[in-house]
């Protein structure tokens, strides 16, 4: 049996819903692996299987090398933050934390020194040294989670398991907790499954991304594989801040080379994906997928551009992001030089070709 932890075709129903099917994933021992994907795409049903919450109706599943398909919660010596937290209200901070550590469950965790350090440590690491004494009904939303994510780190288990472990907090903590949990995380001996709808933060964290929707696994890989090579359209949209813009085509051969056709334009794509195309011997219609940076404004009229009305533009600093009608299509492009634009104006914009993906419009999938 593998190290880690091993889901082998694991099914689960609800009222004849499926919520995860035919699932198979492998986190080793320091990996951490992200599951996201959209509502309702059974991360937290995932969770709760792993954790013994839920049974699975069919499939397997081992934790170190033990098969814990059917074993209770507390037999399979699992560490699951949830993403509604929920802390013994008589308990300040620094005893919500200990009182884990002190379970009968957790033999050889006794030490009052050991378990000191260890609260000291987690607190500090989720920036809430200050607040120990403090009770959870004095807390913030973000400072409870913060508490509940302290009572997950502080354990040592053979799996951890993280719903939305962050989801709660500010902006720019959530960052740096990122960083932070990803370093104490790596350096643990146990598996990390990390549940988030964010797919930005998956990216961030992870060492290998899991895409989850409707249940079913689309895509298993490393973040920059899951960026630049998504595995269907529905990956292709969900992953990244925007989503990839999906344009509608037929590729063509023009002058002995291989070019996507748009209603409104027409894209050269690179060497790497013309051979590509070439070998997989497609052709006909297709949808090309390009990210929002891959776009640009041009100057007006110029002859590689692309008419296009604005429909909204959303100024973050050192980027926007220009939400714009090319033919019947809205594309997104992210736009980092200080122009500033108005709704409705019209605009040239330029596409690059070279970071595009090409998906089979039949079977949404990457060709
Ligand atoms: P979110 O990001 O919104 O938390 P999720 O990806 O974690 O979503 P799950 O909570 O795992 O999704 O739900 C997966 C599917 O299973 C959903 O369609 C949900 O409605 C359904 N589901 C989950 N738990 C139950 C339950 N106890 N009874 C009935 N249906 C359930």
């Amino acid at each position: 049996m593998r190290a880690g932890l091993v889901l082998e075709q694991v099914d689960k129903s609800f009222a004849g819903a499926k919520a995860v099917e035919r699932l198979s994933l492998e986190v080793h021992p320091g990996e951490v692996v992200a599951l996201t994907g959209p509502s309702g795409a059974g991360k937290t049903t995932t969770c709760r299987l792993v954790a013994g919450l839920e049974y699975a109706d069919a499939g397997n599943i081992s934790v170190a090398g033990r098969d814990v398909t059917r074993l209770p919660p507390q037999q399979r010596d699992v560490s699951l933050m949830f993403e509604s937290f929920a802390l013994y209200p008589m308990m300040n901070v620094a005893d919500n934390i200990a009182f884990a550590l002190r379970a009968p469950t957790r033999a050889g965790r006794t030490d009052a020194a050991a378990i000191a350090r260890c609260i000291d440590e987690v607190l500090a690491l989720t920036e809430m040294s200050d607040l120990r004494e403090r009770m959870p009904h004095e807390l913030s939303g973000g400072q409870k989670q913060r508490v509940a994510l302290c009572r997950a780190l502080a354990l040592e288990p053979a799996v951890y398991l993280m719903d939305e472990p962050i989801s709660h907090l500010d902006a720019k903590l959530r960052h740096k907790l990122r960083a932070a949990l990803r370093r104490r995380l790596v350096a643990a001996p146990a598996p990390t499954l990390w549940c988030t709808p964010d797919s930005m933060e998956a990216l961030s964290v992870a060492d290998r991304v899991a895409v989850l929707v409707d249940g079913r696994l689309q895509q298993f890989d490393r973040p920059e594989a899951i960026y630049t090579r998504p595995a269907n359209t529905q990956v292709a949209r969900l992953v990244g801040d925007p989503g990839m813009n999906l344009l509608p085509g037929t590729l063509v051969r023009d002058d002995g080379a291989l070019r996507f056709r748009h209603k409104e334009m027409t894209v050269d794509l690179s060497d790497e994906t013309r051979t590509r195309l070439d070998a997989s011997g497609s052709s006909g219609n297709v949808v090309l997928g390009v990210r929002a940076t891959d776009m640009e404004i041009a100057e007006p009229g110029a002859a590689d551009a692309h008419r296009v009305e604005v429909y909204s533009y959303e100024p973050f600093g050192k980027y926007a992001i220009l939400t714009a009608k090319l033919g019947g299509d809205m594309i997104k492009a992210k736009i980092f030089d200080a122009t500033h634009v108005d709704i409705g104006d019209v605009l040239s914009i330029r596409l690059h070709g070279r970071n595009a993906v090409v998906f089979d419009a039949a079977t949404a999938k990457a060709i």
